[in-house]
C-alpha cells in the first residue's frame, strides 16, 4: 500500500485477516457492509467506518453494501436516508447493494421460530428491569427466568401473538435459552425479540416486534452474504452470540465479525445522539452546521472529500481505542486546500488606507497568480483606496521586529507597489480611521524598483471594487479544558464569530462550496447554502499556520 508520502504502509490486522481467508481458500470474494442506523446524520467517525469497509472491497476488487440497520423504529427517519447517502457518494464510495434490515423482518421471524422450535429461544414475561436484575454482574451468575421451562408449543403460541398485536410494549420479550452462568454476560439468555407499537419508517404498522440488534446484525450478514463484517471494538463481547446465531439459525452463509477502534477526537463529540441533541435544542444551525463533526458540517465548513480519505488512511485501523488529535483532520485538509485552492484577497477587519500621491480617478488592473508558481492569474483592481487589515497597522511599531505598517515605514502591497505610512487621521475617540501613504510608482513587478527590498507584505483590497462579505469564523464546539459533566456545560461561546470584511472582486465569480486560500488569513469557502454574489458569505474552513506538522516528525 503506497501512501500519501509515498512510503510503504504496512497491512492493517483486517487485510492479513483477508489474505489470509483468500490464500487458505475460506473465501474467493470479498464482500463488506456499511451497516448505519438511520438515525442521525453520519460523522466523521462514520468516515472512517466507510473508508476502511469500501475501501477493502475496492482494493480486493469486492464489493460493499449499504445496509440500512432500521430495526429501531422510534428514532429513524427518511431524512436522515437521504442524507446518509449523499455523504456516502461525496466521499467518493459506491454501495453494490442499497438494504433494509426491515425488509428481512419475515426472514428474522423464521429464524426465531426455528430457534423456539429448537428449545433455543422463549417467551419472558420478566419486566425490562427484572432482566436486568436477574442478569447477575461479572462475577455472579444470573439467576434463570421462571418462563425458561416453557413448552415449544406455548412458545411458539405466545410468540405469534406477540407478532398479532395481543401485547403492550414491555409486557413480553423472546430470549434465547443459552447459559445463565456463562462469564460472558451477553451470552446469559439475551433478549432477541421486544414489542413496540410505534410506526417503523418504511414498515408503518405491519410489525410491532422487532429484533434486537445481537440478533438482527449475524442474520442480515448472513441474508446477504457478506464475507468480513467489521464494527467497532464494543462489540467484541458479543461476537460468540453473533456466532451463535449463525450456528443455530443453521444459515447458510457464515460470516465472520472482526472490531476495530472507534474513532475519538478531542474536543468533538462524536455520538449522534448528543449531535442531535445540539441540534434539536439550537445550539448549532443543523445538522450541517460548519462547527459540526458530521460529514454534511465538514462538507458545507469546506473540507474536501480527499481530505477526509486521507484522514482516514493516516489515522489506520488499530485493535485499541486512543483519542485523535483534531489538529490532524485541519491538516490534512489545509494540505490538499495548499495545492488545489485558488489565491484571492480579502480583508476581514479592514481599516481604510489613502495613497495621497496616487492619481485620483485611476484605477488600473494587476495580475495576481490564482496558485503560487502557477501559470494561471487574475486581474484585481488598484486604485487611490485601499482596505487593509486593522491587526497589520500600528501607529508606532512595537520593534525592530514589527515587519507591517507603522508611520515611517515600508511595505509592500502583495501584486502591487512599495508604500510608506505618513501618518493617520482619527476619530473624537483617538482611533485610527485611516492611514495616509505614499507610493513608490516604480516599485511594481516588472519596473525599475521591483527588487527593491522591504520587509513585510500586506494582503489588500481595493476599496470602490470591494466586495462585502460577511465572514464567520469557526472555533471548536467543546471549550479546551477537560471539565467533568454535561457535555452541554462544556461548550464552547465562541465557537462562531461573524465579520464584516471585503474581498476582491474575483470572488463574486465563486461557485458556492468552492473553497479559496485568502492570502495570509486562511483557507475560506463560499458558504453551499448562503452564498450568492448579492450576498458573499465566506466560511473560514482552517488557518495557515500548522501547529500540529511539528508534532507529526
Ligand atoms: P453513534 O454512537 O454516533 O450513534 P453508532 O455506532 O450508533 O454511532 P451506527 O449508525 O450504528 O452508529 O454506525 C454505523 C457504522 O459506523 C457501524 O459499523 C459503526 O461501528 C461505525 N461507527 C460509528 N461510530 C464510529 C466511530 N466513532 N469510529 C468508527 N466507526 C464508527
Ligand atoms: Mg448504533
Amino acid at each position: 500500500m503506497e501512501t500519501k508520502e509515498g512510503a510503504v504502509r504496512s497491512r492493517n490486522f483486517i487485510e492479513e485477516i483477508i489474505d489470509a481467508d483468500l490464500a487458505a481458500g475460506r473465501h474467493d470474494h470479498v464482500l463488506t457492509r456499511f451497516p448505519p442506523e438511520p438515525n442521525g446524520y453520519l460523522h466523521i467517525g462514520h468516515a472512517k467506518a466507510i473508508c476502511l469497509n469500501f475501501g477493502l472491497a475496492q482494493q480486493y476488487g469486492g464489493a460493499c453494501n449499504l445496509r440500512y440497520d432500521d430495526t429501531n423504529p422510534a428514532k429513524e427517519d427518511e431524512e436522515y436516508v437521504r442524507s446518509i447517502e449523499e455523504d456516502i457518494h461525496w466521499l467518493g464510495f459506491a454501495w453494490k447493494n442499497k438494504l433494509y434490515a426491515s425488509d428481512y423482518f419475515e426472514y428474522m421471524y423464521e429464524c426465531a421460530v426455528r430457534l423456539i422450535k429448537k428449545g433455543l429461544a422463549f417467551v419472558c414475561d420478566l419486566s425490562a428491569e427484572q432482566i436486568r436484575e436477574t442478569r447477575g454482574t461479572l462475577t455472579e451468575p444470573g439467576k434463570e427466568s421462571p418462563f425458561r421451562s416453557r413448552s415449544v408449543e406455548e412458545n411458539l403460541q405466545l410468540f405469534e401473538e406477540m407478532r398479532a398485536g395481543r401485547f403492550a410494549d414491555g409486557e413480553k420479550v423472546l430470549r434465547a435459552k443459552i447459559d445463565m452462568a456463562s462469564p460472558n454476560v451477553n451470552m446469559r439468555d439475551p433478549v432477541i425479540y421486544r414489542i413496540s407499537h410505534a410506526e417503523h419508517h418504511r414498515t408503518g404498522s405491519k410489525w410491532v416486534i422487532y429484533p434486537m440488534y445481537d440478533f438482527a446484525h449475524p442474520l442480515e450478514d448472513a441474508y446477504e452474504g457478506i464475507t468480513h463484517s467489521i464494527c467497532t471494538l464494543e462489540f467484541e463481547a458479543h461476537r460468540p452470540l453473533y456466532d451463535w446465531v449463525i450456528e443455530n439459525c443453521e444459515c447458510e452463509n457464515v460470516p465472520h465479525q472482526y472490531e476495530f477502534a472507534r474513532l475519538n477526537l478531542t474536543r468533538t463529540i462524536m455520538s449522534k445522539r448528543y449531535l442531535k441533541r445540539l441540534v434539536d435544542e439550537g445550539v448549532v444551525s443543523g445538522w450541517d452546521d460548519p462547527r459540526m463533526p458530521t460529514i454534511s458540517g465538514l462538507r458545507r465548513r469546506g473540507y474536501t472529500p480527499a481530505s477526509i480519505r486521507d484522514f482516514c488512511e493516516r489515522i489506520g485501523v488499530a485493535k485499541a481505542n486512543s483519542e485523535v488529535d483534531a489538529r490532524l483532520l485541519e491538516h490534512c485538509v489545509r494540505e490538499d486546500l495548499n495545492a488545489h485552492a485558488p489565491r484571492l484577497m480579502g480583508v476581514l477587519r479592514p481599516l481604510k488606507l489613502v495613497i495621497e500621491n496616487y492619481p485620483e480617478g485611476r484605477r488600473e488592473m494587476l495580475a495576481a497568480e490564482d496558485l503560487p508558481g502557477g501559470e494561471t492569474t487574475h486581474e484585481v483592481p488598484f486604485s487611490r483606496e485601499l482596505y487593509i487589515e486593522q491587526d497589520d497597522f500600528m501607529e508606532e511599531a512595537p520593534s525592530k521586529k514589527y515587519f507591517r505598517l507603522a508611520v515611517g515605514k515600508e511595505v509592500r502591497l502583495k501584486n502591487a507597489y512599495i508604500i510608506k505610512c505618513e501618518r493617520v487621521e482619527k476619530d473624537e475617540a483617538g482611533h485610527v480611521v485611516k492611514v495616509i501613504c505614499t507610493y513608490d510608482p516604480l516599485s511594481k513587478s516588472g519596473d525599475v524598483n521591483a527588487g527593491r527590498k522591504v520587509k513585510g507584505t500586506l494582503h489588500w483590497v481595493e476599496c470602490q471594487t470591494a466586495v462585502p462579505a460577511e465572514i464567520r469564523l469557526y472555533d471548536y464546539l467543546l471549550r479546551e479544558d477537560d471539565a467533568e459533566g454535561d457535555f452541554m456545560e462544556r461548550l464552547n461561546p465562541n465557537s462562531l464569530e461573524v465579520l464584516q470584511g471585503f474581498v476582491e472582486p474575483e470572488v463574486l465569480k465563486a461557485r458556492p462550496g468552492q473553497q479559496f486560500q485568502f492570502l495570509r488569513q486562511g483557507y475560506f469557502c463560499a458558504d453551499a447554502k448562503d452564498f450568492s454574489p448579492e450576498h458573499v458569505v465566506m466560511n473560514q474552513i482552517v488557518g495557515l499556520k500548522d501547529s500540529f506538522s511539528k508534532t507529526l516528525k
